[in-house]
């Protein structure tokens, strides 16, 4: 571990996040390999996108595009990247509007306003190029808006380019730096990745670091949600195409041009549904601790279905194989979902609390 620092403001404790054996769960399974997991929400401002608004800001400010106390920073956005966004802006000095469709939680749209941004929700039901949806509300307005700038996650390079520098790089070094003894075997590679795709920046760059420099086998696989188009080969996506799902910040209604389609990038794609990724949330929480969001109940419902597949189970089944699963953000990010509330606070989520009544009445 580096030596403490003070550091200069918010935008530095972007990243550097740990990477996490998930043994009990790697157990329960009988896996054999290292179950290990990017964990995302220890970033600044909550999730995975930090990296990349922090990224498009600075290379904006570089290109001369960003003048403080004029430029009005509009982006669409499922609220993650908007509010790595309103972090850097509120540092910066820039006015921040961000589009949401309506599905997205409450909880990201409170924290945007406390950071000082604006917010247009658009309905769920607006296919991407359409003027309703967030993408066409987010133009809109920039048309509209003197000064106003859409930095464009869904197009910018530095979106993948952030993961390729910084998320990658850690996942390598982590992986590279922890020894290999016989207890805890290794080939001290990143044999397999896995992660959501949204804009499919991460997934996009992190797999360009992984082979180009690190290991060219590492097989990447994407998880895409049914109801989304992201998946190879396009008829994966045949089961419930354009179906509604709850889960946020995965899958889209079509491919941005971040997600590379080049051949070998991502090699294989697993479609989830949002009946596994919501008990693999609560599963990761209370197996492993870890305080995760939905799209990271997806990432390993959608891991543990490919390391059980054909495909998968040679790396499944390979002691000191290194899988790692990018867990995107934190479950402070969706408290009031009824899927949550369904897993913690409602009835039949608490058989102890009725125990403990049945306890004290007693008494
Ligand atoms: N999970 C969550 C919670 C997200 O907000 C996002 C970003 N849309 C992703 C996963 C996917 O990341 P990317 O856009 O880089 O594909």
């Amino acid at each position: 571990m580096n030596a403490p620092q003070i550091l200069d403001n918010a935008l530095d404790a972007v990243g550097n996040t740990p990477l996490i054996r998930l043994d009990r769960i790697a157990q329960q399974e009988g896996l054999k390999c290292n179950l290990l997991a990017k964990v995302e929400y220890t970033s600044a401002g909550g999730s995975v996108k930090d990296r990349i608004a922090k990224a498009m800001v600075l290379a904006a400010e570089r290109d001369g595009k960003l003048i403080p106390g004029k430029s009005v920073v509009i982006e669409p956005t499922s609220g993650n990247t908007g509010i790595g966004l309103a972090m850097a802006c509120a540092i910066k000095g820039y006015a921040v509007i961000i589009t949401m469709p309506n599905k997205m939680s409450l909880e990201k749209e409170a924290l945007l306003r406390a950071l000082g941004a604006e917010v247009v929700r658009t309905p769920d039901s607006a296919a991407w190029d359409s003027p309703e949806s967030h993408i066409g509300v987010a133009q809109k307005l920039q048309r509209e808006i003197p000064y106003g700038i859409i930095l464009d996650q869904y197009r910018n390079v530095n979106n993948p380019l952030a993961h390729e520098f910084t998320t990658g790089p850690e996942i390598i070094e982590a992986v590279a730096n922890t020894p290999s003894t016989s207890a805890r075997p290794s080939t001290q590679k990143v044999d397999v990745f896995i992660g959501g795709a949204g804009t499919g920046g991460t997934i996009s760059g992190i797999s360009r670091a992984l082979k180009k420099s690190h290991n060219s086998n590492c097989h990447v696989v994407g998880v895409d949600p049914v109801g989304s188009i992201l998946a190879l080969p396009s008829k994966l996506n045949n089961a419930g195409e354009g179906s509604a799902y709850v889960v946020e910040g995965i899958g889209y209604d079509f491919v941005p041009d971040v997600l590379s389609r080049e051949p070998g990038v991502v090699d294989s794609w697993v479609k989830t549904t949002d009946a596994e990724a919501f008990p693999a949330v609560q599963r990761i929480m209370r197996s492993e601790g870890l305080l995760v969001g939905g799209s990271s109940g997806a990432a390993l419902a959608g891991a543990l279905k490919w390391l059980k597949s054909e495909e998968g189970r040679p790396f499944a089944e390979a002691k000191g194989k290194n899988v790692v699963v990018l867990l995107a953000d934190g479950i402070r990010n969706y408290m009031s979902k009824d899927w949550f509330l369904d897993m913690t606070m409602h009835a039949e989520a608490r058989p102890l609390a009725s125990v403990i009544s049945q306890v004290l009445a007693s008494k």
